[in-house]
């Protein structure tokens, strides 16, 4: 699946992601003072913002625009005969073998076929086991008696959710097909190799749109989709020659699917499944027909009452893998010659030629996230403490705190806390200065370009909504 070919474009690579992420608080190893969880993650204070709005984003896409699709928070335990019917208990496995004698154990389709045909260990060229298979759901029991009656999984997907819903929400919402219902939550997945950071965890988060279209039309549908999919990320600023599709062969082709493609990102270590858009056909609302026993059929009442079990067409992506892409594709470590200052603030470039006037070995590390996903949009920071120039900063920040993200900053010299909010992905820095409390101007520096312009602190709002639904990625 790994292709290499195109060489890695941008300056992150995965030990600078994970310890940035550590040291500004994104993403902490979970249970860290124990020696760390294998394949389960916790987002700090930065990180819990950045996912909170990647799945804001991603729902106002697939709700607020679109009126034929409407949302759902199903829960996480769901009735065992859920994961017979989709299939999960009979084929939710992956392939594994062991090594005999370093012990290490590998997925068999993730290790070079030579090395499975001789069954040869990869890493010690011990010898390999059988080829076994591996049930991926975690089981675990509900009620006192931990016996076979009692077993329940904890979903390793959230789609099952929406179909065990979906004559509900006909019947509550009026939904006329097409319709789509969407879902952000937790899913679970025993797996076996966890490595590459939050890439593949235990425990992770989905963002899944499944839309029940009429059979013959899921053709069109499916292209529909993977087209809006596609623009979705272009609309995000994400570097778009770093995402290709990825189409299932038929060995490739799960149990439920029609026709599936992925939506693959140029990750620091080889191209990666971002997204999932897959033709399910009839196969999951079949499957729950006649383990339930409830006719779901949907009835087209503008058409004579034709009845027909919908096809599904799914958006499948991955919240916690999402935010490592855009924290991989937003990361960049620059050269900065010099802060810009069209604003002609004194005071900036006065407090700030050792950091900002920059020399040509002055580097900076950015994250140029989209502003609508960024952490903090607006960071407010006082030229200097005294003089009453705190005060009037914190004032300001009160008035933007009921519309934006913002964060306060006034330690350090100018240039410093520059840089500190450039490695947060903050968009926009507001500086009051000594004019500030002379005019009510302040200076508004943009990350990507490092321009700064002053504007009446009275229009900051306004100006910054321009800014927001104005912004274009430059670098
Ligand atoms: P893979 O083949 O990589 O195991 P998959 O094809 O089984 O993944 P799907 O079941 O289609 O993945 O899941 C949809 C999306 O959920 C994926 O595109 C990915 O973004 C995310 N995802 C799946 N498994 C994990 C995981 N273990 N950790 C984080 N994200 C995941």
């Amino acid at each position: 699946m790994s292709d290499h070919s195109t060489e890695y474009q941008g300056s992150a690579t995965m030990d600078k992601i994970t310890s940035l992420a550590k040291r500004r608080g994104f993403v902490f190893q979970s249970s860290e003072i124990y020696g760390g969880q294998n394949g389960a993650w916790d987002y700090g204070p930065l990180g819990v913002e950045l996912k909170n709005r990647i799945a804001r984003n991603w729902w106002k896409e697939m709700t607020q625009l679109h009126d034929d699709i409407v949302g759902l928070d199903a829960a996480i335990l769901m009735h065992p005969r859920t994961w017979e019917a989709s299939g999960h208990v009979e084929n939710f496995t992956d392939p594994l073998v062991d090594c005999k004698k370093c012990k290490t154990r590998f997925r068999a389709d993730q290790i070079p076929p030579e090395n499975l045909a001789a069954k040869k260990c990869p890493d010690c060229g011990g010898d390999l086991t059988d080829t076994r298979k591996f049930n991926l759901m975690f089981e675990t029991h509900i009620g006192a008696v931990e016996d076979e009656a009692g077993i329940i999984y904890l979903r390793p997907e959230t789609a099952q959710g929406i179909y065990v819903n979906y004559k509900n929400i006909i019947q509550s919402n009026r939904m006329k097909i097409p319709f789509g219902i969407a879902q952000i939550g937790k899913a679970f997945r025993n797996e076996i190799v966890t490595k590459n950071f939050i890439f593949r965890t235990c425990e992770f988060e989905q963002m899944e749109m499944q839309f029940f279209v009429k059979p013959g039309t899921d053709v069109e549908w499916f292209n529909e989709w993977k087209k809006r999919r596609w623009a979705y990320y272009e609309k995000l600023g994400v570097r778009m020659d770093s995402l290709r599709w990825h189409q299932h062969g038929s060995g490739e082709l799960a149990h439920y699917a029609k026709d599936a493609y992925d939506i693959e990102y140029l990750f620091p270590m080889g191209w990666k499944e971002l997204e999932g858009i897959h033709n399910r056909s009839n196969y999951d609302l079949t499957r729950h027909t006649r383990y339930s026993g409830k006719d779901l059929q949907y009835i087209d009442q503008e058409n004579s009452n034709e009845r027909y079990i919908p096809f599904i067409i799914e958006t499948s992506a991955g919240l916690t893998r999402t935010l490592l892409m855009l924290l991989c594709d937003a990361y960049d470590e620059e050269k900065v010659i010099s802060e810009k200052n069209s604003g002609g603030s004194e005071g900036i470039s006065g407090e700030t030629s050792q950091e900002t006037r920059g020399s040509a070995d002055d580097w900076r590390t950015v994250l140029h996230f989209h502003p609508a996903v960024a952490p903090v949009t607006v960071a407010v920071l006082p030229l200097m403490k005294k003089d009453g120039l705190a005060e009037l900063a914190q004032d300001i920040r009160s008035g933007l705190k009921e519309d934006f993200a913002t964060d306060y900053d006034q330690a350090g010299a100018i240039g410093r806390r520059y840089r500190r909010q450039d490695e947060a992905g903050t968009p926009f820095c507001v500086t009051v200065d000594y004019e500030s409390k002379e005019n009510g101007t302040v200076t508004l520096r943009f990350r990507d370009s490092m321009e700064q312009i002053r504007v009446h602190k009275d229009e900051l709002a306004t100006r910054l909504y321009q800014e927001i639904k104005a912004y274009k990625r430059i670098k």
